[in-house]
Formats: structure tokens, sequence, C-alpha cells
């Protein structure tokens, strides 16, 4: 059941984390108008199990004017709102106030905010402690978001990865970070990546949605293009076993999707988001409905 719903506002943002899946640069393109936003939030209640809408990117806080009227808007209806924010714009605890309370004033129902080596490298004295601060302060709820460069650890993953290297430090790799991370981990056989670890494609609860239309499952897998028909209605209409790339993905994860597609592929890969990226990006102009936007694979 789908309840929560991500503007990727723009895909431009003040960094370029290595780490990013979405490929945002400050060069990057990609952002809402005011028109497309309204035309988004009004088509929320048709699909009926909405609960949240959450307001990223990129940086959201590049673009505070459209970002608060499509939390106003959206509060409005009755929605819970939330923020992504790299708190870029918190230069002091007193300034990172001046920023948040128009939009706790407006209700805004969580914060979260990166906090970590990829976005700053002296953590104690970071924008986004300041910005944390003023959170607790303004009595925002808030939650901070740490991703730790990759580290190979010798543990137990799970029963079926007995003895085998567990790549630490919550990186997904894909985007940004299947260029930049991935020199030196350990890899496995292809064959062993039958499953999607992390994103229910049959049921999704949240999808993202950028300027171009795409309406994210996974960053770059599209349900479709709400510019072609209703959002409602694709949500609606959408069946994962008669998507072209979610089919074979919840059959028998990105091992099925090559031998659909009859893919040529590597032996190894890190993990299965890996696999799946790498694989996706080879389809690419046979999906371009499905497989967008292309600046998500870094063209
Ligand atoms: S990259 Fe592929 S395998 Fe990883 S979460 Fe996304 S859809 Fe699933």
């Amino acid at each position: 059941m789908l309840t929560g719903i991500h503007f990727l506002l723009s895909y431009k943002c003040d960094l370029e984390c290595e780490h990013c899946f979405v490929y945002s640069s400050p060069r990057a393109r990609g952002t809402f108008t005011l028109k497309q936003m309204k035309e988004v939030l009004s088509e929320l209640p048709k699909i009926e199990t909405i609960e949240w809408v959450y307001f990223e990117g990129g940086e959201p806080f590049l673009f505070y004017p459209l970002m608060y009227e499509g939390i106003r808007i959206a509060g409005g209806m009755g929605f819970k709102t939330g923020i992504v924010t790299n708190a870029y714009w918190a230069e002091s605890e007193e300034d990172a106030e001046l920023w948040l309370k128009p939009l706790r004033d407006l209700g805004v129902s969580d914060i979260s905010i990166s906090d970590d080596a990829f976005h700053y490298e002296d953590n104690d004295t970071s924008l986004a402690k300041h910005a944390l601060n003023a959170t607790r302060k303004l009595g925002m709820l808030c939650g901070s978001i740490g991703i730790d460069k990759p580290t190979v650890e010798g543990g137990i993953d799970k029963e079926q990865d007995k003895g085998k290297p567990v790549i630490g430090g919550g990186v997904m790799f894909r985007g940004r970070a299947v260029e930049k991370l991935i020199e030196g981990l350990p890899r496995r056989p292809w064959e062993e990546f039958t499953e999607c670890p992390y994103e229910d494609l049959k049921n999704p609860e949240r999808v993202h949605l950028d300027a171009y239309g795409n309406i994210h499952l996974c960053q770059g897998l599209s349900m479709g293009n709400m510019w072609d028909a209703p959002l409602s209605k694709i949500v609606k209409q959408y069946n994962a076993d008669s998507h072209p790339i979610c089919g074979p993905l919840v059959d028998g994860g990105p091992a099925r999707l090559v031998k659909e597609y009859n893919v040529q592929h590597e032996d190894e890969y890190v993990d299965a988001c890996h696999m799946c990226y790498l694989v996706r990006l080879a389809l690419l102009d046979r999906f371009p409905k499905y497989l967008a936007p292309r600046l998500v694979y870094g063209l």
C-alpha cells in the first residue's frame, strides 16, 4: 500500500557526494515548477492511501520558497510532511532557527538531516549539528542520516551469508557510489543475487517523483511517467508482474533480470544493487520509459 510520496524537488545539490545514488551535483538540473508540484499534489487524494509527503533532492533548501509552498499545500490537504536536507544553510544554531522556524510553524512532522563523513569532514562542528540542535530547540521531530565509507567486516550477516565478508557502512551501491566506491571491495558470484534486498517492488510503500515525471520505485527504476498519464492512474494500475524490469526482479532478483534479457554481465558483483544497477544501465535504451532519467545513471 503506497503511503509515502517523496518529491525529488530538484536533482541540484550544493554538494557532489561520492555515495549519491541520484548523481546530484551543483550542475544537475531537473527542478519541479510550482505548477507541476501542484498538479502532483492534486493527484494524491485520488490514490486514497497517501499519508506522508516528503521534500528532498538534491537539496530541497536550495528551492526554499517552492519547498515551503509544497509543505503548506500538502499540510493543508491533511498530509504529514517531511524534509531531507544536508543542512548546508545552518551556519550557526541561531541562523538555523531562522530557516527552520517558518517550517515548524507550518507543522512539518519530520526533518532528516544528513550528518556523516561524506557530507562533513568534521562532524563535531558540522552544519548538521547546528541544524539538529536548532530543531530540538524548536521542538521539531528530527533525525540524522549517517552513512560511512564502505568497510569490509568479517561478521555474519544472514544465515545464508555465513563466512562471507559483509560490507559495512550503509552505502547503497547505485548511481555515483558504483563509479566511486566499488574498487577493492570483495565480490560474489552473480548467480547468488536472486532477490532485491531493499525494495518491496510488488507492494511499494513509497515512491520518489522527479520533475521529468518519473515515479521511482528505486532510483532510476520507474513505475511510469506521470506527465504521460495521471499519477493516481499509474499507481492504481501498477502491477509488478507486468512491469518489464520489476517483473524479473521480483521473480528472481538481478540474476533473473540478466537471464530474461540475455544481458552481458560480469562474473561477480559486490552486492545485489551493484549488479542490478549495472544490468539496468545496459538495458537503458531498451526501456527508456522505465529506466529513467539518464542522469541517475551518470549520463
Ligand atoms: S538497486 Fe535493484 S536490487 Fe537494489 S534495491 Fe534497487 S531494485 Fe532492489
